[in-house]
Protein backbone atom coordinates (compact mmCIF):
# COMPACT_ATOMS: atom_id res chain seq x y z
CA UNK A 1 0.00 0.00 0.00
CA UNK A 2 2.87 2.08 1.23
CA UNK A 3 4.79 1.23 -2.48
CA UNK A 4 1.53 2.47 -4.21
CA UNK A 5 1.45 5.66 -2.82
CA UNK A 6 5.37 6.30 -3.29
CA UNK A 7 4.85 5.34 -6.94
CA UNK A 8 1.88 8.08 -7.57
CA UNK A 9 4.22 10.69 -6.20
CA UNK A 10 6.72 10.09 -7.97
CA UNK A 11 4.71 10.00 -11.17
CA UNK A 12 3.49 13.34 -10.96
CA UNK A 13 6.50 14.36 -9.49
CA UNK A 14 8.81 13.16 -12.40
CA UNK A 15 9.26 14.56 -15.74
CA UNK A 16 10.88 12.20 -18.51
CA UNK A 17 12.30 15.15 -20.56
CA UNK A 18 12.47 18.85 -19.28
CA UNK A 19 13.54 21.16 -17.20
CA UNK A 20 13.23 22.04 -13.79
CA UNK A 21 13.67 25.14 -12.30
CA UNK A 22 14.35 24.41 -8.55
CA UNK A 23 14.94 26.93 -5.02
CA UNK A 24 13.02 29.93 -6.93
CA UNK A 25 11.96 32.44 -4.39
CA UNK A 26 8.66 31.57 -3.10
CA UNK A 27 6.93 35.32 -4.16
CA UNK A 28 8.16 34.61 -7.75
CA UNK A 29 7.02 31.54 -9.09
CA UNK A 30 4.02 33.11 -10.91
CA UNK A 31 6.57 36.12 -11.78
CA UNK A 32 8.50 33.25 -13.39
CA UNK A 33 5.85 31.42 -15.49
CA UNK A 34 4.95 34.76 -16.75
CA UNK A 35 8.29 35.89 -18.32
CA UNK A 36 8.96 32.66 -19.92
CA UNK A 37 5.39 32.81 -21.49
CA UNK A 38 4.84 29.01 -19.90
CA UNK A 39 1.12 30.13 -19.01
CA UNK A 40 0.69 29.70 -22.91
CA UNK A 41 2.65 26.41 -23.11
CA UNK A 42 0.88 23.62 -24.21
CA UNK A 43 3.39 20.58 -22.26
CA UNK A 44 2.63 19.13 -18.77
CA UNK A 45 3.96 21.71 -16.30
CA UNK A 46 3.89 20.89 -12.35
CA UNK A 47 4.07 24.34 -9.97
CA UNK A 48 5.23 24.29 -6.21
CA UNK A 49 5.03 27.42 -4.27
CA UNK A 50 6.28 27.52 -0.20
CA UNK A 51 8.02 23.98 0.13
CA UNK A 52 10.54 24.11 2.68
CA UNK A 53 13.95 24.39 1.71
CA UNK A 54 16.76 23.35 3.78
CA UNK A 55 18.58 26.30 2.28
CA UNK A 56 16.00 29.28 1.90
CA UNK A 57 13.42 28.35 4.20
CA UNK A 58 10.46 28.49 1.93
CA UNK A 59 11.02 27.71 -1.93
CA UNK A 60 9.31 27.56 -5.36
CA UNK A 61 9.47 25.00 -7.86
CA UNK A 62 8.54 24.64 -11.51
CA UNK A 63 8.86 21.22 -13.66
CA UNK A 64 8.10 21.87 -17.27
CA UNK A 65 7.95 18.75 -19.82
CA UNK A 66 9.53 18.90 -23.37
CA UNK A 67 11.22 22.24 -22.56
CA UNK A 68 14.94 23.51 -22.51
CA UNK A 69 15.91 27.30 -21.82
CA UNK A 70 17.61 29.30 -23.93
CA UNK A 71 20.12 31.46 -22.86
CA UNK A 72 18.13 34.52 -23.15
CA UNK A 73 15.60 32.65 -21.01
CA UNK A 74 18.55 31.41 -18.35
CA UNK A 75 18.93 35.37 -18.26
CA UNK A 76 15.45 36.22 -17.75
CA UNK A 77 15.14 33.44 -15.10
CA UNK A 78 18.11 34.75 -13.18
CA UNK A 79 16.94 38.75 -12.76
CA UNK A 80 13.47 37.86 -11.34
CA UNK A 81 14.75 34.36 -9.33
CA UNK A 82 18.72 35.02 -8.66
CA UNK A 83 18.74 32.02 -6.38
CA UNK A 84 17.75 29.70 -8.60
CA UNK A 85 19.06 26.23 -10.13
CA UNK A 86 18.40 25.11 -13.14
CA UNK A 87 17.80 20.95 -13.42
CA UNK A 88 17.80 19.96 -17.18
CA UNK A 89 16.43 15.98 -17.21
CA UNK A 90 16.28 13.60 -20.40
CA UNK A 91 15.16 10.46 -19.94
CA UNK A 92 14.42 10.84 -16.44
CA UNK A 93 17.75 11.51 -15.43
CA UNK A 94 19.47 14.48 -14.46
CA UNK A 95 21.65 15.65 -17.42
CA UNK A 96 22.89 18.87 -16.11
CA UNK A 97 22.62 20.84 -13.13
CA UNK A 98 23.41 24.59 -12.48
CA UNK A 99 22.72 27.51 -11.10
CA UNK A 100 21.52 30.57 -12.82
CA UNK A 101 23.70 33.68 -13.11
CA UNK A 102 23.46 37.23 -13.26
CA UNK A 103 24.97 38.35 -16.50
CA UNK A 104 27.32 41.18 -16.69
CA UNK A 105 25.12 42.65 -19.81
CA UNK A 106 21.29 42.46 -20.74
CA UNK A 107 20.29 42.69 -24.08
CA UNK A 108 16.73 43.26 -25.75
CA UNK A 109 14.95 41.07 -22.80
CA UNK A 110 14.50 44.04 -20.32
CA UNK A 111 12.66 47.46 -21.22
CA UNK A 112 14.33 50.62 -20.29
CA UNK A 113 12.91 52.26 -16.95
CA UNK A 114 13.06 56.12 -19.13
CA UNK A 115 10.04 56.84 -21.39
CA UNK A 116 12.45 59.31 -23.40
CA UNK A 117 14.99 56.68 -24.00
CA UNK A 118 15.66 55.89 -28.02
CA UNK A 119 14.61 52.06 -27.31
CA UNK A 120 11.17 53.25 -26.17
CA UNK A 121 10.63 55.08 -29.06
CA UNK A 122 12.68 53.77 -32.29
CA UNK A 123 12.88 50.09 -33.03
CA UNK A 124 16.42 49.51 -31.38
CA UNK A 125 17.20 46.69 -29.27
CA UNK A 126 17.51 47.35 -25.08
CA UNK A 127 21.04 47.33 -24.03
CA UNK A 128 22.29 47.14 -20.38
CA UNK A 129 25.58 46.93 -17.95
CA UNK A 130 24.80 44.94 -15.24
CA UNK A 131 26.18 47.66 -12.61
CA UNK A 132 24.92 45.87 -9.29
CA UNK A 133 24.18 42.36 -9.29
CA UNK A 134 22.94 42.13 -5.56
CA UNK A 135 20.42 45.32 -6.00
CA UNK A 136 19.87 44.76 -9.46
CA UNK A 137 20.67 47.74 -11.26
CA UNK A 138 21.09 48.10 -14.92
CA UNK A 139 22.40 50.85 -17.02
CA UNK A 140 21.13 51.61 -20.37
CA UNK A 141 23.58 52.08 -22.94
CA UNK A 142 21.64 54.72 -24.68
CA UNK A 143 20.17 57.20 -22.09
CA UNK A 144 22.50 55.86 -18.98
CA UNK A 145 19.47 55.77 -16.79
CA UNK A 146 19.38 53.35 -13.98
CA UNK A 147 16.54 50.26 -14.58
CA UNK A 148 16.38 49.24 -10.85
CA UNK A 149 14.97 45.44 -9.50
CA UNK A 150 11.37 47.51 -9.04
CA UNK A 151 11.05 48.81 -12.15
CA UNK A 152 12.05 46.10 -14.46
CA UNK A 153 9.65 44.75 -16.95
CA UNK A 154 10.80 42.42 -19.72
CA UNK A 155 10.15 42.80 -23.32
ZN1 LIG B 1 17.53 53.95 -21.91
Amino acid sequence: MEKEETRKELKVSAIENGTVIDHIPSNSVFQVVKILNLDEFDNQIFLGTNLDSYKYGKKGIIKVSNRFFKADEINKIALVAPTATLIVIKNFSVVEKKKVEIPDGVEKIVKCFNPNCITNNEPIRTRFTVIDKDELRLKCHYCEKITAKDNISFL
